[in-house]
């Protein structure tokens, strides 16, 4: 059964989201699904927007996932505003929110996880140990439980981005996965659900970031050595007031590992801390021609 949250259909369980996506297959409809921690904001919109020009139906799901924080990471303080979501997929081109509580999608028993290997080791996998693990393993439940056709993710997690397309690759699951690029802030602070923790002052040091990875990826395409030109980066990004830095590195964009022969698309990625919030970005370089 679903329920309306304001107009918008919500399903609460996965017998419920299956009824819904087995009609539409059945009508012949493509159906896309768009996976979110909900705080939605307009970068998640561009995701439902690319979800709507690729397919007749769209489904956005909602679910904080407890197994990909760790014990002192943000899950409790997470921001939640399930109504707010509500109301903006409502007004874009959404047909379903699928939102399940936690014993939904964890038995009590639960005990099976998805370890996707090399690409999921370094940077974010160094620094949040588990944290891979616990998307890799939600992420193909969403897939197995809602079976769409596409299954659409921002590039802002680019690290993530490459982790599911492996795991869909590994185990045959039939689904295409989109990746859908950064939207940012006039000033170049890519959107995320985690900005809302930022003092003003902070706010202010912020785009920053952004700034140095393009800094970053303008110099080692005009041919600088890439772990020179990431330390640098790393400097300027502490020297602007950041607190602390996990990693800034130039790698290969597809394996995350180091880019050595510059012949395929290399990413300049970071994560570093203003105070209490860590922010992520990341920036293309484009591979040498010859
Ligand atoms: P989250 O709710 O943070 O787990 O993000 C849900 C999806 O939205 C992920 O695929 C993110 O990569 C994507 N996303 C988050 N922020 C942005 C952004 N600024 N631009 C594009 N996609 C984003």
């Amino acid at each position: 059964m679903t329920e309306k949250l304001g107009t918008l259909p919500v399903a609460r369980s996965i017998a419920a989201l299956r009824r819904c996506v087995t009609a539409w297959r059945r009508a012949g409809e493509v159906v896309a699904l768009v996976p979110t921690m909900g705080a939605l904001h307009a970068g998640h919109l561009a995701l439902i927007a690319h979800a709507a020009q690729r397919a007749d139906r769209v489904v956005a799901s909602i679910f904080v996932n407890p197994t990909q924080f760790g014990p002192n990471e943000d899950f409790n303080r997470y921001p939640r505003d399930e109504a707010g979501d509500a109301a903006k997929l409502a007004g874009a081109r959404c047909d379903l929110l699928y939102a399940p509580d936690a014993a939904e999608i964890y038995a009590p028993d639960f005990s099976t996880t998805v370890s996707v290997g090399a690409v999921a080791e370094p940077l974010d996998g160094e620094f949040r140990p588990g944290h891979f693990a616990g998307v890799a393993t939600v992420v193909t439940k969403l897939l197995l439980q809602a079976h769409p056709d596409i299954a659409c993710f921002g590039e802002k997690d680019w690290q993530q981005l490459q982790v599911i397309r492996r795991l869909a690759r590994d185990l045959d699951i039939e689904v295409a996965i989109e990746g859908v690029p950064i939207v940012r802030e006039e000033d170049g602070l890519a959107l995320s659900s985690r900005n809302v923790y930022l003092t003003p002052e902070e706010r202010r040091i912020a785009p920053v970031l952004h700034r140095t990875l393009a800094d970053v990826a303008a110099r080692v395409a005009a041919g600088a050595d890439p772990d020179a030109a990431a330390k640098a980066g790393g400097e300027a990004v502490l020297k602007a007031g950041f607190t602390k830095l996990d990693y800034l590195a130039v790698r290969d964009a597809e394996s995350l590992q180091p880019w050595v022969a510059r012949v395929r698309p290399g990413r300049v990625l970071v994560a570093t801390w203003l105070g209490r919030t860590r922010l992520i970005d990341n920036e293309p370089v484009a591979p040498r021609n010859s």
